[in-house]
Formats: structure tokens, sequence, C-alpha cells
């Protein structure tokens, strides 16, 4: 099914979007080189002047600056503008989720859905401001006690990508912020307007608590202006999220002044479906892993790997499914699957099904662009490809909806084919079996950072670590403890005695 893909002209999104803006406070941005476009109809929202080097370096210094007296600020009082950020998040959830449409093309639901989770990693970090715990160790010496301390570690420099242009920078900036660090945000070049209006709200958060809002600031451009923040020394810690090839550019620089980086990189995602799998159920989280954001996660489900004896009546569920996916204009309701980003995209997985199918691959459905009065705009349709093997092209990340399967007949085997690709972020198994279950969440099963079992690789909750390993950079961010990425610790020997006793017994006498 295809939704109408005639109801807005980019006049209409274009006046809709100066309006989102004025809604959310942000000031009309500065007209210049940087050309906004909206996915839904390829056509130009506005035009952005990037900031230039030495406005980068300016923003450092303020962000620095601002740290000295931000660190010292108590971490429960630091949470206040969290609060009140969530406050103004909640208040304007709708206004900002519809700006998410405009310029990264996702549908209502999952836009305001990311607003969503704003808000609740704000929340997160309200309480992570009374939990900064370090630990006590018994000292081997007496009189003395021996501890770990968390401190704040300085500025943030923060790179995020177009897919989820919101949430990712609130997982950053809402822990930074009680952690005691400052931050210089970098936003996707293809989505400035939210991170426009997600720094005016900051702005306004810090202002209403009376907090100083220099702790925030934004920058805008491409990669250069990227490269710039991530070799300043000023900068403690590189939090980047992006494509492989952005994170093997930015570790090496990072690493070369020996900063800290923090990445989250690309997905190849799997999920094994074993016989005794519901395939019913299998076959909803399937579609909604790999089609959903028009295959635009970096947590999309790419391929299935599923046992030969069921791969028959599973495939057909997901291919009946995926001929009923409304795809179309995001604003419309009933709208399942939007854009691609643009014409590149669109591009990217004409190749890859082009590739797959000559390396054997059968296509049982999707996969074809779905016309539309704007010749600008990337609609397509979902593709599946039944794989003969695991070739070059299913082991790259191809940032589109495209559904590689595979089948397999022995348990092992299909573990082994699971993790022979080079990222390592999300898995899943549907089975019904305790055993398989449990072997793929064990040492031995799924090599990536997220594991789960009978729901899809999508779609994850703000408490847990998230972040891949491999290709995928290693970082972790959001819940648990992802916070001690965005601090320093420091260990601590205090001698409350009158002797001077050294550790491992040395006698210097
Ligand atoms: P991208 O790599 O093209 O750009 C990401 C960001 O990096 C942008 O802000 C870009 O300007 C910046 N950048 C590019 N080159 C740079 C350089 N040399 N130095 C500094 N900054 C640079 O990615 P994209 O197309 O915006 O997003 C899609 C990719 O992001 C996919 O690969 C997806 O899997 C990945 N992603 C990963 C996660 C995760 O948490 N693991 C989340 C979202 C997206």
């Amino acid at each position: 099914m295809t939704s109408a893909l005639t109801a807005d002209t980019t006049a209409d999104l274009r006046l809709r979007t100066a309006a989102l803006l004025h809604a959310l406070g942000a000031k009309s941005p500065e007209s210049g080189a940087l050309s906004v476009r909206t996915p839904i109809t390829g056509g130009e929202l506005a035009t952005l002047r990037p900031s230039t080097p030495a406005e980068v370096d300016a923003a450092v210094e303020r962000a620095a600056t601002a740290f000295h007296a931000w660190r010292t600020v108590p971490a429960p009082q630091r949470a206040a503008v969290v609060r009140r950020l969530a406050q103004l998040l909640t208040e304007h959830q709708a206004e900002l989720g519809e700006l998410v449409t405009l310029e990264a093309g996702k549908i209502g639901a999952e836009a305001r859905g990311e607003v969503q989770e704003m808000i609740d990693i704000c929340e997160f970090a309200i309480g992570l401001s009374r939990q900064l715990y370090g630990l006590t160790m018994p000292s081997e010496r007496p009189g003395h006690r021996l501890m770990e301390t968390w401190h704040p570690l300085g500025v943030v420099g923060v790179i995020s990508a177009f897919n989820f242009p919101v949430a990712v920078w609130a997982w950053n900036t809402a822990l930074a912020l009680v952690c005691g660090d400052t931050v210089v945000w970098k936003p996707s070049e293809a989505t400035p307007l939210t991170a426009l209006a997600c720094h005016t709200l900051l702005q306004r958060a810090a202002a209403d608590v009376g907090a100083d809002p220099q702790v925030h600031q934004l920058i805008q451009g491409g990669g250069e202006i990227g490269e710039r923040l991530v070799d300043d020394p000023r900068v403690a810690l590189v939090s980047a999220t992006g494509s492989v090839r952005m994170g093997q550019l930015v570790a090496p620089r990072v690493a070369a002044r020996f900063g800290r980086a923090l990445l989250e990189l690309g997905g190849n995602n799997g999920a094994v479906v074993t016989p005794s799998a519901d395939l019913d159920l299998a076959a909803r989280g399937i579609v909604f892993a790999a089609a959903g954001t028009a295959g635009q996660r970096c947590t999309t489900l790419r391929r299935l790997i599923v046992h030969a004896d069921v791969a028959g009546p599973l495939l057909d569920r997901v291919a009946a499914a995926y001929r009923q996916l409304r795809v179309g204009n995001p604003l419309e309701e009933g709208v399942l699957v939007g854009p691609l980003i643009n014409e590149r995209s669109y591009a990217g997985m004409r190749d890859a099904l082009e590739r797959a199918q000559a390396d054997g691959g059968e296509l049982l459905c999707g996969g074809e662009r779905v016309a539309g009065p704007h010749p600008d705009a990337y609609y397509v349709r979902p593709a599946l490809v039944r794989m003969p093997a695991q070739t070059a092209v299913v082991r790259e990340e191809t940032f589109a909806p495209i559904l590689y399967a595979l089948t397999y007949r022995d348990f092992d085997a299909a573990i082994e084919l699971h993790n022979a690709v080079p990222q390592g972020l999300s898995s899943a198994i549907f089975t019904r079996n305790q055993r398989e279950a449990e072997r793929f969440l064990g040492p031995d099963g799924s090599d990536c950072g997220i594991a789960n079992v009978n729901i899809g690789t999508s779609g994850a909750e703000i408490g847990g670590a998230f972040g891949g390993e491999k290709q995928t950079g290693g970082g972790r961010e959001s819940g648990t403890d992802s916070w001690k990425s965005y601090m320093r610790r420091a260990t601590n020997t205090v001698n409350y005695s009158t002797e001077l006793p050294l550790a491992q017994g040395i006698r210097f006498e």
C-alpha cells in the first residue's frame, strides 16, 4: 500500500517549520551555505550559516570556562537544569516531534517517541545526580581509608547522526550535565533545525533555574567542523555517533592527543529464528525492527538467520506484512514507512540490491521506489531478499530497509553466521527453547552489545547501557553505569594514623 504523496508542498512545509521553530522559542537561523532539506519532498526548508573554525574554537573556550564553576555546583543542583529541560520537552513534545518528522522524515509516532526518550533520560539523569557513587575498599594499612571518587571530566564534544537527531543528544547531554561537564554539540548537517530547537530549550532551562547557559554550546556544519572539535585538546571526551567510516576518522585523531572517545557507530544486526519460535510473534518483531524508520536505525534488523524447517512459513508471513505496510508521507496518520533521508541513501539501497541479486539473492518483495509528485524525495518499499550465503554485501551496513534472509540447519552454525560480520551492535533470537535462548545470551553466543530474546533488535529502553562491540566502537551510553564515561575517577588513600606504613610491607628507613 502506498499513501498519497501529494499532501504537502515544500512551501507548506517551510512555513510549518518556521512556525514550529517560533513555537519552540528558537530564532530564525542566519541563512548561509548549509541547505536544510526535508526528505518528505526533497525541497529546501531553510539555509543556515555553518560555524566558522574561529566560532568552533570560541564555543569550546566558553564551554571550558563555564566548566570551572559548573564542576563545583553540587550534582543534585546541576540536575535542576535537566529537570527543567524535561518539563520543557514535555510541554513541547508534539512540536519538537513534528520538527523531527520534517527534518529526518520519521513517522509521527516514532518522532514523538524520540522526544519521549529524551524525557526518559532526563528523569534517569536527575535520579543519577544523587547516585554518582564511588567505592570504599578495605585498606591493607592500619589507620588508613582507601576509596574512589568520581569527578567531572571537562568539556564533552557531542557529534550526532541524522537518524536520531535529538535522543542521542539528550542521552549525552543529560548525563554530562549532571556529571558536571559542559557540552559542545555538533549535530548532523542534515538536521540542524531540531538541534537549534533543543539548544534553545536548554538555554531556557538554564536561565529558568539560574544556571550558567554557557554550559551548552551549539556549533553547526559538516565533518570539517566536527574535526575541529575532535582535534581540540580542551575537549576531554568526544562522544561521536555515526557511521563506521566516521569513527575510523575520529578515533585515531582523539587517541593521538590522548583524549577520550565514546563511539556509537554502525550496526549490522541479526536475528536467529529457531524451529520452536512463535512465528507470529517473530514476524511482528521482525517487521518492526527491519522496516521501521525506513530501515534507518543503527539497530535496524538487517539479517535474518532462520532454521530451514521454518524459513518458508516465516518468510511468507514477513512478506505478507511487508505488502501491507503503508509507505508515504510521514506526517499522515497510518503511514508506517517514511522516506529515505536523501538520494545518496536511495542509490546505496539500489546498489546493494543489485549486488545481492548478482550474488544469487532472490528478491522476495519490495525494493522498488514509490513514485510521487516530488522527484527529489525517495520513498521505497522495504525489501526482503533470500540469500544463498552471507556475501560481502550482507556483511556491510546499507542504511536502508533491506532484510537479507539466510537459512541454517545447525544451531552452532547459526551463531557463527550471526557473529561473522564486522559490526556488533544489536541482536535477537526468537525461540521457545530455553537452552537456545541462554546459549545466545552466553559467552559463546551473540557477540553484540545488545542481545534480546523474543523481541526485535531495535527499540531499546534508556535504562540499559546502549552500544556495541567490534566496529560499532565499544561505547556505552544511556542507562546503568554509562555515566562513568563522562567522569574521571580518582583513587584516594587517607592516613588518619600517626604512623606511615608503606603498602606491600615495604620498609624505607
Ligand atoms: P555520518 O557518519 O555520515 O555522520 C555522523 C556525524 O558525524 C555527523 O554529525 C557528521 O557531520 C559527523 N562527521 C562526519 N565526518 C566527520 C569527521 N571526519 N570528523 C568529525 N565528525 C564527522 O552518519 P549519518 O549518515 O548521519 O548516520 C547514519 C550512521 O550512524 C549509520 O551508520 C548508523 O548505524 C549510525 N548510527 C549509530 C548509532 C549508535 O548508537 N550506534 C546511532 C545512530 C546512528
